[in-house]
């Protein structure tokens, strides 16, 4: 019997980007939380999934049986249909908006783990044997959600990528307003002491934004290309707001996102935004998820930012929840080194902290 026993262990996205997925077992009950695909130099990885038949916890992946999705990012969503390969009956959840996101995304592969997601609103609750789920807005991208996990009398807060600004198409994460035991946080800052966000908008996104406005203005045409499909929306809705006039070209697989957010009421397109047919001729935007055509002579730019908390933030936001343990993940260290001053030892030297931290490394199992 395993009676009140916590255990945590990543299956990917630990102390990395990529195939986020984080193996939850309390008492009897077995969850997963989130399941991304990650890519390095263009080959795709999957979550470890076979670590865990070497563990004593489960002999068979069908004793998972809730997986939850947090948001509809690749590295935290794009493993599913591989899971649900290998069980095919647990149920699984996420918000619309993610669904409609996922769907868009996955194209045929969604049609198979459809049957078994179930949508969820904010604040909504979901009983299960001997525990509760609660989802709460996590800011990031539009559909994103923390899960407050209640098993017995134990709180833990499943952060996903979170946000605790506001962006152009979504509002901050809001915390339950319960005590947390125990956080898993999505740090992606957590181990980058420098990284500071100047004013409200990240400081990458300004710069893309600038460097349009001169390509333009000299008469260029400008190819900007994106990796996630999602973060092209919010591009649109930072040109559309900055510079009013410029004329937007939409490739397929982003005007595929569009829709779905126009579906759910999220109003995107402007006048002067279309989809992608041949290429413009005079200075307009070209947003891609494709890389650039050959000797072109338009402007290419790489479209690619942050929808996460910086340093700072992330340091207050974790002395905000003041969990009693905080397992960081999707944690990638910094390319410098720095002496004392990551969160865990900011936050070492803060009287009022009571957090001890865990960087939990891929397969390494945590007794929480
Ligand atoms: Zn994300
Ligand atoms: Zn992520």
């Amino acid at each position: 019997m395993n009676g009140g026993r916590m255990i945590f262990m990543a299956l990917g996205g630990a102390q990395e980007v990529g195939a986020s997925c984080y193996f939850l077992k309390l008492g009897e009950n077995n969850l997963l939380l989130d399941c991304g695909c990650g890519s390095t130099r263009g080959i795709r990885f999957a979550p470890q999934f076979n670590a865990l038949l070497d563990t004593p916890y489960i002999q068979d992946f069908h004793q998972i049986s809730h997986v939850v999705l947090s948001h509809a990012h690749l590295d935290h969503c794009a493993a599913l249909p591989d899971f649900m390969e290998l069980n095919e009956r647990a149920a699984v959840y996420m918000t619309d908006l993610t669904r409609e996101i996922v769907a868009a995304q996955l194209e045929e592969r969604f049609a198979a783990i459809e049957p078994n997601i179930s949508s969820v609103a904010f604040l909504q609750k979901i009983p299960l044997p001997n525990l509760s789920l609660s989802f709460h807005q996590a800011g990031h991208i539009p559909g994103a959600m923390m899960t407050l996990i209640n098993f017995r009398g134990k709180n833990i807060l499943y952060t996903g990528d979170y946000s605790t600004f506001p962006t152009l198409l979504v509002g901050t994460a809001l915390l339950p307003d319960v005590p947390i035991d125990v956080m898993i946080l999505c740090g992606l800052h957590a181990r980058h002491p420098n990284y500071r966000r100047r004013g409200d908008t990240d400081s990458a996104l300004m710069k893309i934004l600038r460097r349009i406005y001169y390509a333009l203005i000299r008469g260029k045409t400008v190819y900007c290309r994106v990796t996630q499909v999602s973060k092209g929306v919010e591009l649109i809705g930072l040109i559309n707001n900055f510079l009013p006039d410029a004329e937007i070209f939409i490739d397929r697989r982003v005007m595929k996102i569009v829709s779905r957010f126009e579906n759910v009421h999220i109003p995107i397109m402007r006048e002067q935004d279309r989809p992608l047919t041949n290429f413009p001729r005079g200075p307009c935007i070209v947003l891609s998820t494709m890389p650039p055509p050959l000797k072109s002579r338009m402007e290419i730019l790489d479209g690619d930012f942050s929808l996460h908390d910086d340093f700072p933030a992330t340091v207050d936001f974790v002395r905000r929840v003041n969990p009693k343990v905080c397992v960081v993940v999707h944690s990638p260290p910094d390319k410098i080194f720095h002496a004392n001053c990551t969160l865990e030892q900011v936050l070492l030297n803060d009287p009022d902290s009571r957090t001890s931290f865990i960087f939990p490394q891929i397969g390494e199992p945590f007794e929480l």
